[in-house]
């Protein structure tokens, strides 16, 4: 006895549920499962939906569009001259 495991769910499939067999590679499928994936589960199957894009977050226009320009601070330097600090005490009342 053969027993038949959904690749998509990994679960038994074909005895009690109603299951497909996937015309490209014959593994037996869920029909939930295989409609739900669009098709074979197995990779390569030219029943497997290919060029279906399933995830395609990696946009780069997306990330550079996000990426903004990091604000280059205006460093003006405006910093606070560091008082002379009177290292020979020469503010020292002792001028000529
Ligand atoms: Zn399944
Ligand atoms: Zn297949």
């Amino acid at each position: 006895m053969t027993t038949e495991v959904c690749p998509y769910c990994r679960t038994k499939a074909g005895a009690d549920d109603p299951s497909i067999a996937c015309e490209g590679c014959g593994t037996l499928h869920h029909a939930d499962c295989y409609a739900e994936n669009g098709g074979c589960t197995i990779f390569g199957c030219n029943k497997a939906p290919g060029d279906e894009p399933k995830v395609s977050v990696s946009t780069p226009e997306l990330v550079a569009a996000t990426a903004s320009p990091v604000a280059s601070a205006p460093q003006s330097h405006l910093g606070p001259a560091p008082p002379p600090s009177s290292r020979h005490g020469v503010a020292s009342g002792n001028g000529r």
